[in-house]
């Protein structure tokens, strides 16, 4: 075991869609980066497969979209749901002014692993996995680097800038003492998967009957599918037994009964603890935090990674020119803080707006509920189809990549990005 020192421009802490994202543009921009990632993969189910039109306008930009696309995945064009008996058309991506005109679901480590893959063809770019970050270094109350946890030891990381990309959960900004506002949520996800066959409906998705929720994804092989309950509600669920839950999903889409079967335990399912929160202020001196680890979002609309993503640009876009001359101030922080706060602000609210008028009273009421005035009308107008279609797939405020691409020339040794490394037993 040995403790070891390193020494560079910007220290990542997470490699979710915004850390790596950030990492890669960082890197591609010259700036010598870090980026840590507690897990020794990126491969766990479930962590959010929808990847935006704004995220596929952001690898079109980069020049990846093409092989990007070439990795398994699902088009997700249009949207509908079942409420109560009637059938409604909600969101039509087809007119979007992208180059991609629909969601792709793909699963979130292909997403990683791609980021990390054409990271790595640039020499500043230094990912390390099973590096758990742990504490902050301070020093004259500004952050100067962090500590990690690694199997080979504890690392010490010196950087201008650390940017907390942890998550929900992240460690980061609990250290830093940055205060977050909890803004709560009426429910939970049950995520799990069944099989699907050829003769299943290719458009079904989401289904909204008295007390109960559920959405469908496509998945080709399998469907992922999303069960709704009452926040908190999973011990009840799981007294009344898996026979009953397993009721309650044929109750919602028959045509799994033949299949239903292949829930054999409560640890086929991923449990969900829905959080909206927020950071009353992202960054203090030295440090920045994006992402989850800034705002949590309700996995309503699917928009969690595809705003993460959305963070990383405009971090990199604000950030890469000052960490590259090491001539970051705060007010480059505060920068990232203020563009992103409004697109930000504006989607939670939205999701609270759903979350308060839609689901919480749908998983009260007894009556079978029937679509609301507005998603009717969708049905009879179906070019207002596209108001939503551009809130959940473009966003306010949509991010373009506008930093310059560094040369990828792989010869210059990895020392380079492992930087002044030096280890001490
Ligand atoms: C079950 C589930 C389903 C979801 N479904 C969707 C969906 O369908 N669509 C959607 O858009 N969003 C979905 N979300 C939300 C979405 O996953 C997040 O909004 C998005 O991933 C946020 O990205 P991030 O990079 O900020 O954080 P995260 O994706 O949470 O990534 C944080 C990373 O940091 C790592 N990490 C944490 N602590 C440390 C540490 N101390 N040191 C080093 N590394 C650390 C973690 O291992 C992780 O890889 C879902 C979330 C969950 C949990």
């Amino acid at each position: 075991m040995a403790n070891s020192t390193i020494t560079t421009q910007c220290c990542i802490a997470g490699g979710g869609p915004a850390g790596m994202m950030l990492g890669f543009l960082l890197a591609r921009a010259g700036v010598r980066v870090v980026v840590l990632e507690k897990h020794a993969d990126f491969f766990r189910d479930f962590r959010g497969d929808t990847v935006h039109p704004s995220t596929l306008e952001v690898m079109f930009e980069l020049g990846l979209i093409d092989e990007f696309l070439k990795l398994p995945h699902q088009k997700v064009e249009t949207l509908s749901a079942q409420i109560g008996a009637e059938h409604v058309q909600m969101v039509d991506f087809r007119h979007l002014p992208t180059h991609c005109k629909f969601v792709a679901l793909m699963p979130q480590w292909d997403f990683l692993n791609f980021l990390a893959e054409h990271g790595k063809r640039y020499p500043t770019f230094d990912l390390r996995m099973q590096a758990d970050a742990t504490d902050l270094i301070e020093e004259k109350g500004r952050v100067t680097g962090l500590v990690a946890k690694t199997p080979d030891g504890e690392l010490t990381i010196r950087a201008d800038l650390v940017v907390g990309c942890d998550g929900r959960h992240s460690i980061l900004r609990e250290k830093a003492g940055l205060e977050s506002e909890d803004y709560g949520a009426p429910m939970d996800v049950l995520w799990f998967r069944l099989s699907h066959k050829a003769s299943d409906s290719p458009d079904t998705f989401g289904h909204i009957e008295a007390g109960k929720m559920m959405i469908m994804f496509d998945r080709g092989d399998y469907w992922q599918c999303a069960y709704v309950i009452p926040k908190g509600g999973i011990e009840r669920m799981k007294s009344e037994g898996l026979d009953a839950f397993r009721a309650q999903v044929v109750e919602m889409s028959p045509f799994l009964s033949d299949r239903v079967a292949e829930l054999k335990s409560w640890d086929d399912m991923k449990l969900l603890s829905v959080a909206v929160d927020r950071l009353k202020k992202w960054w203090r001196p030295g440090l920045l935090c994006i992402g989850d680890a800034a705002h949590a979002m309700s996995p309503i609309g699917g928009v969690g990674v595809n705003m993460a993503v959305q963070d990383a640009v405009a971090a990199a876009n604000r950030l890469a020119a000052p960490l590259a001359a090491g001539r970051l101030t705060d007010e480059d922080l505060q920068a990232v803080e203020e563009r992103r706060t409004a697109p930000m602000r504006f989607t939670q609210r939205l999701q609270l707006t759903i979350q308060q008028r839609i689901i919480s009273p749908v998983l009260k009421t007894q009556q079978r509920p029937k679509p609301p005035l507005f998603l009717k009308l969708f049905g009879v107008f179906p070019i207002l189809r596209r108001i939503p279609a551009r809130l959940l797939g473009l966003g306010i405020r949509p991010e373009h990549v506008q930093t310059p691409e560094a040369p990828p020339v792989l010869e210059m040794s990895r020392a380079v990005s492992r930087q002044r490394e030096s280890a001490s037993a």
